[in-house]
């Protein structure tokens, strides 16, 4: 199975019936870019940026963050790029960028709200992908996404897109990319129940089901006895997820998910029956997850989206997908 899985890596995700789901990968690193290519993925669905700047004792300068973008852009030649802001604070400190000591670090300072403390090191690294998207010399484009972190609502969104309108305008518009959007994550219960709001100004949705099932579920998603219970399939989630790509798809933007729950096998089907059109996941995980889609009909999916939904725990959910 898995080699037949590894042998046609390289053909579109689809499902059985031929309904077309994107699948990207996830990076830490752009080095890893040129091997996710060779493993199947479409494009990057998500890159952690924060271990570029984890990688360096101070925040990397424009040139580097340019070069380092230029890479991961160079190696997927012409696939698109989501590449997320700065993600850190909460479970994931920057040395050189210390947060208060706060009671409750997973309710902090974290993700956009942390960038927008220090707009000039947001400015730089929107600038720096700006700059790394601009089309290459043979004119292939590259296709740029650019994804906020931890967005609760649609305010958090407009500051960032300022910044980013006036780097568009002040940016020759041959030095930089062309092919741009600017999406946000939902990973805030918030977020997804402001869904409708957002989607009318965001380019895109990622859903980032790590984060988003740690807040609905009030569960730490790294706790010792509890992150079992932390589960995607929780209906609770499902419904989150249902509605924001339902907002999203009212709207006409696409919608992906990058948190675990996009490789999971018993998910997949769930996912592209509530209508998500990406799934990111580890390179590694590419070619698997592309057989997966190939297993079902679109027909099922919705079915098994649609039991899915009407049960009340997770549990309650795995047992009814994994009965069928
Ligand atoms: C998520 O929260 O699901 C996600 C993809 O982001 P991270 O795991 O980096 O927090
Ligand atoms: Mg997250």
């Amino acid at each position: 199975r898995e080699a037949n899985a590894w042998s046609r890596r390289f053909e579109r995700a689809e499902t059985r019936d031929g309904h077309p789901v994107e699948v990207a990968a996830n990076l830490g690193n752009t080095l890893h870019a040129a091997d996710a290519v060779e493993r199947g993925a479409e494009g990057v669905g998500l890159l952690r940026t924060e271990f570029l700047f984890m990688a360096h004792s101070s925040a990397p300068n424009l040139a580097t963050q340019t070069n380092e973008y230029r890479q991961a852009l160079e190696a997927l030649a012409g696939r698109p790029l989501v590449a997320r802001t700065l993600d850190v604070g909460g479970d994931k400190p920057l040395p050189y960028w210390p947060v208060p000591q706060e009671d409750n670090p997973f309710l902090g300072l974290r993700g956009i709200r942390l960038a927008l403390t220090e707009p000039g090191v947001l400015e730089t690294q929107l600038r720096a992908l700006l700059l790394a998207g601009a089309p290459r010399e043979d004119g292939l484009a590259c296709p740029l996404r650019i994804m906020l972190p931890m967005v609760k609502d649609v305010a958090e969104f407009r500051a960032v897109k300022a910044i980013f309108d006036r780097l568009m305008v002040e940016i020759p518009a041959d030095e930089r990319a062309t092919d741009v959007q600017l999406g946000v994550m939902i990973e805030i219960p918030s977020s997804a129940l402001l869904a409708p709001s957002l989607a009318a100004e965001v380019d895109f949705f990622s859903i980032g089901t790590n984060d988003l099932t740690q807040y609905t579920l009030a569960i730490d998603r790294g706790h010792p006895v509890l992150s079992a219970q932390a589960d995607g399939l929780h209906p609770a989630v499902l419904r989150l997820i249902q509605m924001t790509v339902e907002a999203a798809h009212a709207q006409g933007k696409w919608i992906g998910v990058c948190g675990e729950l996009a490789s999971d096998a018993v998910a997949i089907p769930v996912l592209v029956g509530l209508g998500v059109d990406e799934l990111s996941v580890s390179a590694r995980q590419v070619p698997l997850v592309k057989a997966r889609l190939r297993e079902f009909d679109l027909a099922d999916a919705r079915e098994s989206a649609r039991r899915a939904l009407a049960q009340s725990t997770g549990d309650a959910v795995r047992d009814a997908l994994e009965a069928n």
